[in-house]
Order: C-alpha cells, then sequence, then structure tokens
C-alpha cells in the first residue's frame, strides 16, 4: 500500500530549503524509501510518496532529534497517510480548543466568576479522568441565576483558529459536507456554524427562562457517544463508509468519532485523543486538516 509523508508547520518563518533533505533522513531513518517530493504549500507543507513500511512512531523521534540542526529549528508535524482515498467526503470537527481557541464553558464560568472551579473540572473531563456528561452538569448548574446577557459577550468574544475560514471554504467548495459537534451550546455552534459556513451543527442547549441561566442543560447531553452517533446518521444519510470521514478535535469526547473516522485527526489534542489516532496536528494550523487529504494551495480558498 502506498503512502505519503507529510511534514507541515505554520510557524513563522515555515519549512526552509532544506526541508527536502530533512524529509528524506526522516524516512529513511524510519525504515522508508522517500520518492519525489511536492510542495503543498511552499514554506508550510511538503509531501513524498514512500516505499516501505517506516515506522511513524521513528519517524516523530527522528524530527524531534533533527530540529536543533535543521529546518531552522521551526517545530513541525509529521504524518504519513495511505495515497488511496485520501480527499474524504465529509468531515465532522470539533468546535471548542478546535475551530475556536477558547473552550466556551470555561469562558462562561470565568464571567460567572466560577473560572477556577469550572476550569478544573473541564481540564479533569478533557483528560478523559471525568464521565463528560456529569462533569458537563455540574459545570453547567455553577452558573444557575447568572444573567444570558454573559452569552451575547461569549459569542461576541469568540474567535476562530487560524485556518478555520480557509478549512470549511474549500471543503465545501469541493462539494464535502461539513458538520460542527460540539460538547459545548448551541448558542454558540449556531454562530460559528453560520459564520464558517457549516452545513449542519450540534451542541447541547443550554436552558434559559426570563433573561437568566437556569444551570440545566437539555437531555440527552451530547458526549463522545453522540460525536460517534452523528457519524454513523451522517455516512447513512450520504451513503458512504467510515473510510471516507474526517474528523478533527482536541479532547477525550473526540474519542469516539476520531476512533471510528477513516482519517481521525488530533489537533493539539490531549494524550487521551493522541492515543487512538497517528493524525497529529500539533505545529500546524487548521489548513493541515487540507494538506493531509493531498489539497494544495491552489485548490485553497478563503472565500
Ligand atoms: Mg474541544
Amino acid at each position: 500500500m502506498k503512502q505519503i509523508a507529510l511534514l507541515s508547520a505554520t510557524h513563522a518563518p515555515g519549512l526552509g530549503p532544506d526541508a527536502e533533505a530533512a524529509l528524506g533522513t526522516i524516512i529513511e531513518a524510519a525504515g522508508g524509501k522517500p520518492g519525489p517530493y511536492r510542495w503543498l504549500s511552499p514554506g508550510h507543507a511538503l509531501e513524498a510518496e514512500v516505499e516501505g513500511n517506516p515506522s511513524l512512531t521513528k519517524a516523530r523521534e527522528m524530527l524531534g532529534e533533527m530540529l536543533g540542526e535543521m529546518m531552522g529549528g521551526i517545530p513541525a508535524d509529521i504524518n504519513f497517510i495511505p495515497a488511496d482515498g485520501r480527499r474524504k467526503a465529509l468531515m465532522i470537527a470539533d468546535m471548542d480548543s478546535t475551530i475556536i481557541s477558547s473552550e466556551s464553558l470555561d469562558d462562561l464560568a470565568r464571567l460567572a466568576g466560577k473560572g477556577d472551579e469550572v476550569a478544573t473540572i473541564t481540564a479533569r473531563s478533557m483528560r478523559g479522568e471525568l464521565d463528560f456528561s456529569q462533569s458537563l452538569k455540574a459545570r453547567v448548574g455553577m452558573l444557575a441565576g447568572s444573567p444570558t446577557s454573559l452569552i451575547d459577550t461569549i459569542i461576541a468574544e469568540a474567535e476562530c483558529n487560524p485556518g478555520a475560514t480557509e478549512l470549511v471554504t474549500t471543503l465545501r467548495r469541493h462539494g464535502v459536507r461539513t458538520v460542527l459537534a460540539s460538547g459545548g451550546f448551541t448558542f454558540l455552534t449556531e454562530v460559528i456554524g453560520g459564520r464558517l459556513g457549516f452545513d449542519a451543527h450540534f451542541a447541547n442547549t443550554l436552558v434559559v427562562r426570563d433573561g437568566v441561566i437556569t444551570g440545566e442543560v437539555t437531555d440527552p447531553v451530547l458526549d463522545q457517544h453522540s460525536k460517534r452517533t452523528i457519524l454513523d446518521r451522517e455516512i447513512e444519510a450520504l451513503g458512504i463508509t467510515p473510510d471516507d470521514v474526517a474528523t478533527i478535535g482536541d479532547g477525550a469526547n473526540d474519542r469516539g468519532m476520531t476512533e471510528r473516522a477513516g482519517m481521525g485527526v488530533a489537533y493539539q489534542g490531549k494524550d487521551a485523543l493522541k492515543a487512538v489516532t497517528p493524525y497529529w496536528l500539533d505545529h500546524t494550523d487548521l489548513r493541515g486538516m487540507l494538506w493531509l487529504q493531498g489539497y494544495d494551495d491552489s485548490m485553497i480558498t478563503r472565500s
């Protein structure tokens, strides 16, 4: 089975001219033979066909060792991708700390003056130490009695991560269905999904009554099982298979969909998520999701 090795980095100043030599050395050290090189994005994404069956673990070790001496010390990612079936027909993306830079529930809690208590629970939940729906209900409960003006502030402050616009716009232009699936709240997935042009969005509903956050969330809570269920529903509706799906997320509650998808990507992923997938983007912005699938800069668009 032919594979592609992709070296990517979006930190300034990007990959230099010695990146081709570096990628070749990495592939050989990992037990493969590099084929022709192709820049998907000059300075940011370089790929090579690979013969043999190199070890990804070894390649990542080698990349880490080489950073001091080559490529200007720029932190970079290396991924191996099967050459066949590389472009997917459906993308499901997590929102908090993936498509947007913040954790919306933490931000709500901070505005409500409960930041420290809630952030502690969030961190434990993202590491997989707490059941997601129990911890979500506990955190939302702390917000009881807070004014709904906090929600307007969260919406106003939410910022998309670099590459989010290119990711969603480019996929839609190429006929790929895009779905936003969040353990956060519909008040924000609706706005972010609409702003970026996602085809659909799924999240939890924060209960509001008489201008006040009641501290309740509507059942059933959307958790990691739900994200996997969304994936299954979507592929059935589209008549495709899990192999045709790419997902992207960062936390433990993304594990279900990540394991199921043909290309489940961990974006600045927590260890609990990286443990279940070989696809890691730690030093590449969201355009990395396009480069992994073989889109080059001539195909990537912001509008
Ligand atoms: Mg997340």
